[in-house]
């Protein structure tokens, strides 16, 4: 068994993923990337290693649950521990429920809640051994809030929160916690992708009015999620399970109508 823990991350060439990979290593963990075979780990691993992490990638399509199982299998075989799963990856379409097709609702169906679900499966068969493991699930604060204009992924991070409470109270006895991040407003390449008409203008002045809407004044930075999803898989967070955690400037819960500059 490897010496180091494990952490097993999907989409870990995104932003947020990619960050916390890098922030797993810094902390004396080994890593399993899960991306895409279009995606470039190279800065990933580059950053891994600097830190003085080794690392296993495993490339393939989340929509394919036997990549995904294959991926569990891997760490298995090299490492023959998983101690985190950082289920993270997603793909959102942003188009309203008046013209999504089916596929569309389906693929994000897939990613954002069927993959976490068994992956979380199988990496807890291997974690309940172990007697101790940590399952995190990075959602949205759109769980909870909407704007019209991505409804598959909204109900799909509402039902992954939903998973969340279902898989703590399954796996608690077994040692295993299972969380949520709900982040607010990321700057990554999907929090920048946020206008219907695709126009950067439009993209711009809806930056601009959140980050006017948000406490904090400003969008994250992938690292501060990143800080957030390692210092809950650590024991310091030992007795937190079966809850979401908002990580968001602030933002859902500030509902003033008044137009007042603090
Ligand atoms: P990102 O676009 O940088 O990363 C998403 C990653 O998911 C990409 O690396 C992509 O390759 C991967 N992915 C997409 N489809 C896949 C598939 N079919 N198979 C395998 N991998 C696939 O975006 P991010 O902001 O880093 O997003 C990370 C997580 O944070 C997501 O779960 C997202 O819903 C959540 N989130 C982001 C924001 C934000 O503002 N950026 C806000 C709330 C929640």
């Amino acid at each position: 068994m490897n010496e180091r823990p494990v952490a097993m991350i999907t989409g870990a060439a995104g932003g947020i993923g990619g960050e916390t990979a890098v922030c797993f290593a810094e902390r004396g963990y080994d890593c399993v990337l899960l991306a895409l075979p279009s995606d470039d780990l190279e800065p990933v691993t580059n950053r891994i290693e600097q830190a003085g992490g080794q690392f296993l990638c495993c490339l393939g399509d989340l929509t394919d649950l036997d990549y995904a199982k294959s991926a569990v299998e891997q760490c298995m075989a090299t490492w023959r521990r998983i101690d985190v799963l950082v289920n993270n990856a997603a793909w959102r379409e942003i188009i309203t429920m008046r013209k999504i097709e089916l596929a569309s609702w389906e693929k994000t169906l897939r990613v954002c809640l069927t993959a976490p679900a068994f992956i979380s499966r199988w990496c807890a068969e291997q974690m309940e051994p172990q007697g101790k493991g940590v399952i995190i699930n990075v959602s949205s604060i759109q769980s909870q809030m909407a704007a019209g204009i991505s409804p598959a992924y909204v109900a799909a991070k509402g039902a992954l929160d939903s998973l969340t409470y279902e898989l703590a109270t399954l796996y608690g006895p077994a040692g295993i916690r299972v969380l949520s991040v709900n982040p607010g407003a990321i700057d990554t390449a999907m929090g920048k992708d946020i206008a219907v008409d695709q126009q950067q203008t439009t993209a711009d002045k809806i930056r601009q009015a959140s980050e006017e809407m948000i406490p904090l004044r400003r969008w994250a930075h992938p690292r501060e999620i990143a800080r957030s999803i390692v210092m809950l898989a650590s024991d310091d967070a030992s007795y937190l399970t079966g809850t979401s955690i908002t990580v968001d400037g602030g933002w859902k819960q500030q509902c003033s109508p008044y137009p007042i500059k603090h």
